[in-house]
Parts: C-alpha cells; structure tokens; sequence
C-alpha cells in the first residue's frame, strides 16, 4: 500500500512544474497531436479529491477524468478487488472461456438499472462500444433503420457514434463520411428554447415527435437515443415530463427507446441512474464511465426479451467484459452502495448551488445554473438579454482555475459551459476550497 494521500491542495511550483513541462517534451515527440490534454500537469498518484502530479503539487479534482473516479482514484474497494484478480486471471475472452465475474456484473447491471422487467446485459471496454451495440440490437430487434439523436447530443468517438455526436469541431472535424440512417431533431433545451424557456416543454415535445413522422416516418425508426442529462453538449437538463412522454411516445409507435447513462450513471445525478428521478424506464441503457473506478468497462443492458433476439455470437469482442475490469466495476458498486454515494451526490449538489448562486447574483455573465446531483453546471453569455454565448470568458475561467491547481472542465457545443463532476468521495473543504478559487478565477477574468 502507498501512503494515503492528505486530502488537501498543494501548490509547490507553478501548474505545471518543470517535471511536468519535461514530460510533457517528451509527449508533444511521442504522441499524436490529436490526443491533447487540457492540463498538461501529469499525475502520479491520485484519492479522494485529490491529483498528485510530478512536481509533488496536490490538485483538487473538479473532473473525475470525466465523471469515472466517482468512487475516487485508486477506491480502496476497486484496488483489493482489482489487485486479487489481476494475480488469479487477467484475460480468457468471455467469448472462448467464461468466468464468475463477467456474470456477476452483468446480475449488478440487471438489478440497477431502472425497471424491474426481466433484463440481460452485454459488456464491451468503452461507452461509444456499447453505444454502437445498442444501435445494433434496436436495429436487429425492430428491423427497422432510423436511429434518432439530439441536437447537443454526445455519444463516442468511433465512426457511427460520431454520426450521432453533434459537435463538429473537435469530434467529427474532416473524419467522415459517417454512418447513414442517423437523424437529428432538435433538443429540448430550455434556457435556448426558441420559445422561452416556460413553453420548452409544451413545445419540444411535439416538435419532436413531428420531425421524426414527417423526415423519417414511425415505421422506418428503430430507435430514438437520448441522453437524460446531457454531457459534453452543455448538462442540457430536459424539462419535467419530456422524458416520461418520448419514452411513451416510443413505446406506442414500436420505436426503442435507449438512454444513453455513460454520464449520468452509477449515483452521478443523485440517483442510481438519471432515467430514476421521473421513473422513466428506457427499453435499452448504455453505462461506462462510472461504472468500474476508472478501469475500461462498458455495458448495455436491456429488456430481455429484445437482448435475447440476438443470434449466439452476435455480440461480443476480445475483451468487452475483461476479469480485471469486472473485478473493478464489482468493488466500484460495493462503495456505491456502502457509501451511500448517491446521496452524497445530493449533497455535493447542495454546496456547488449556492456558492454558484452566489456567483451569478454578483456577475451578469451567468446566464443558467442547472443540473443534477454532482453533475452541475453554469453556463456563460456575455449578455443575459441575447444569451451570445461567452466562450472566451469560459476559456479564460478555466486557465486560472487551472493555474491555481484546481482542476475544472468545460464543455457545451458552443464552448460557455463550465462543468462540474467531483468525484462522490470529494471532502466538504475541497468542495469550498474549490468553489473559492473558481471565484477568484472569475473576478479575474470578467
Ligand atoms: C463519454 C461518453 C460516451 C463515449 O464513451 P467512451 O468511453 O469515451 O467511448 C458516450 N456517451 C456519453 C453520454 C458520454 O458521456
């Protein structure tokens, strides 16, 4: 065992030192100038809410690597577990040997996920994997094409998630031609509701459902894909009653309805899944991020009577369902469940809310607070009357929050959203400290 970690930030030199600058050398000679790095401060060791870099600085973690270390870094549970297993078996493919764990996983996702229907799950390493199976199954299950996303939706990386991701630069920029039968409707985004925010309900939905009969036609959708509260595109929060009517919409119109949790998932919003706070039960869920304490695990998990319409073998791959990283994801969900991290979540949510209250009631630059649970975010104008997006205002935040070793993360298709995605763990003090110098930031940088 490593020394403990001491829950506190430590600024020994400037972010990042030279030990970091000097690896970061060595990464702008090695690595491809695609892969970038928000800050290049590179980590050693990392536990609670706190990162330890090269240079022996301790910053506090905003990010969770994007929303994964909710149970923390190197989660006590995670590390026996993971430790144990990686010296009894480290690989068969579940396809050529099985094994206990893959299943046991697979019982946790079952019981978990929202619904109490019969359910089976299928394990792959990352969320545009199992994104991209769940396309696979609607299409299989339905026999039908049309896969419907959101404006603002994220959902991978890889060549059909791309098609369904909805920013261009830096995800899609010169990468396609993309996957076919992928279609876009508007999302139901209240603060940017075009009109206003009290008619983004009444109005979202129906728009929708008519977008999706007149473009596309009911009998040619297989799916409808959403996330509950979105990611990358900005936290967009749905308003009460969206998601409960497009999930019946679906359901009365044989189009599946698959909610995509890599984010939102495993206690992040306040609940086990986002899709719980309006009882809304998806036919199909994918889940990643969260689920393992950072080791590569992705899931999809659905009713069981479309997941088992599958032929043997048409789902799988080398790795999808690895010992190691079910052996994590099974001790990453012990701390879920001990800690009571989705109430911790709730709580987290209650401190970020009113020091960003605070926030917007001084500058005029906070155009929306929104979110759920540890999973919170504010989005900047330049102007609450136009709304005109500040992106520059949001860059300049994050580079001094940065400096000042907290890490934060931004996100929103049109760059003004800053995130925040502490890991469940994060002590009251950090949360305060942090939220301290995200105000410092901002009077330093209106
Ligand atoms: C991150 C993310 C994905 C993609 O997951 P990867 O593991 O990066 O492939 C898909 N959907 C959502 C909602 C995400 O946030």
């Amino acid at each position: 065992m490593s020394t403990p970690i001491e829950q506190r930030r430590i600024l020994r030199t400037a972010i990042p030192g030279p030990a970091s600058q000097a690896l970061h050398a060595r990464k702008l000679a090695a690595v491809s100038s695609g892969v970038s790095t928000g800050l290049p401060a590179y980590i050693e060791r990392a536990a609670g809410g706190i990162l330890v870099d090269a240079d022996g600085n301790q910053l506090i973690d905003f990010g969770s690597g994007i929303a994964v270390t909710s149970v923390g870094n190197a989660a006590p549970k995670v590390v026996e577990r993971v430790s144990a297993q990686v010296a009894e078996l480290t690989h068969t493919c579940f396809m050529v040997n099985p094994y206990e764990e893959y299943v046991a996983v697979c019982e946790k996702l079952n019981e978990l996920t929202p619904g109490d229907h019969p359910k089976r799950t299928a394990l792959f390493n990352s969320g545009a994997e199992a994104v991209e199976n769940a396309v696979k199954v609607a299409r299989h299950y339905t026999g039908k094409d049309g896969i419907v996303a959101f404006d603002h939706a994220y959902h991978g990386r890889t060549n059909l998630t791309l098609a369904m991701t909805a920013k261009n630069m830096p995800y899609k920029h010169k990468f396609g031609p993309f996957a076919s039968e992928l279609y876009r409707v508007p999302m139901a985004y209240p603060y940017r509701w075009p009109g206003g925010p009290q008619h983004c309900a009444d109005e979202a939905f129906d728009y929708i459902i008519d977008q999706i009969h007149a473009q596309i036609g009911e009998e040619n959708t297989a799916a409808v894909i959403i996330e509950p509260i979105q990611g990358e595109g900005g936290f967009v929060v749905p308003p009460r009653g969206f998601l409960p009517a497009l999930a019946q919409w679906c359901r009365d119109n044989n189009i599946l309805f698959i909610a995509d949790e890599v984010q939102s998932g495993f206690c992040r919003t306040g609940d086990w899944f986002a899709c719980d706070d309006e009882g809304v039960v998806p036919d199909l869920v994918t889940t990643a991020k969260g689920i393992a304490g950072g080791m590569p695990l992705s899931g999809l998990t659905g009713r069981a009577d479309i997941m088992d319409t599958i032929h043997p073998g048409g789902l799988g791959g080398t790795y999808g369902g690895n010992p190691v990283a079910c052996a994590a994801a099974l001790g990453a969900i012990e701390t879920m469940e001990e800690l009571d991290l989705c109430s911790r979540a709730r709580e987290i949510e209650a401190i970020l809310r009113a020091d960003l209250e605070k926030l917007a009631a001084i500058y005029p630059q906070v155009g929306e607070i929104r979110g759920r649970g540890a999973m919170i975010a504010m989005e900047l104008v330049t102007d609450r009357e136009t709304k005109e997006p500040a992106a520059a205002l949001t860059a300049a935040i994050n580079k001094a929050c940065h400096a000042q070793g907290l890490v934060t993360l931004t996100c929103g298709t049109l760059g003004n959203v800053f995130r925040f995605l502490p890991p469940l763990v994060i002590s009251d003090e950090l949360l305060h400290e942090g939220m301290s110098i995200l105000a410092d930031a901002f009077a330093a940088s209106v």
